[in-house]
């Protein structure tokens, strides 16, 4: 398991999240229920949002990315000609959006935990090596 996450590449973290597992370790699963994430890591104490609404921010990022899909299919000449073609376009979109939102969700939880790495808050606890022993140490 690491311990110093700055030490594992960024791609790995990023790949972590998509498989909605603890960006640190890698193994802590980050949701209890469909999208309820976890407060920390089961396996090691990381807390995943520091403040409710820390994840916003990528949150949204990433929800644009199977909105971009539509987007480049009406750049590329696509035009709902009836009802139901405008109806399957929606439901194009609307599939990859659902069906992609514990990824997503996990990706969002990744960035954050990179964004914490590189624009370090000296109050946030992921700073102190090693996290677990030092956590109840102020
Ligand atoms: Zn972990």
């Amino acid at each position: 398991m690491e311990r110093v996450a700055s030490k594992v590449p960024i791609p790995t973290i990023l790949l972590r999240g998509l498989r909605r597992r603890c960006p640190r370790c890698g193994e802590g699963p980050l949701f209890r229920q469909w999208i309820h994430a976890h407060a920390r890591c089961p396996v090691c104490d990381l807390q995943y949002q520091r403040n409710y609404g820390d994840i916003w921010m990528w949150v949204i990022i990433t929800d644009r990315l199977p909105i971009a899909l539509g987007i480049i299919l009406i750049y590329f000449g696509f035009r709902s000609t009836n009802w139901s073609l405008g109806a399957g376009f929606f439901l194009l979109l609307l599939i990859p959006l659902l069906a992609t939102m514990r990824e997503r969700q996990g990706l969002a939880i990744a960035l954050d935990y990179l964004w914490r790495i590189y624009l370090p808050d000296p109050s946030d606890d992921i700073h102190r090596e090693p996290y677990v022993l030092n956590r109840n140490n102020p």
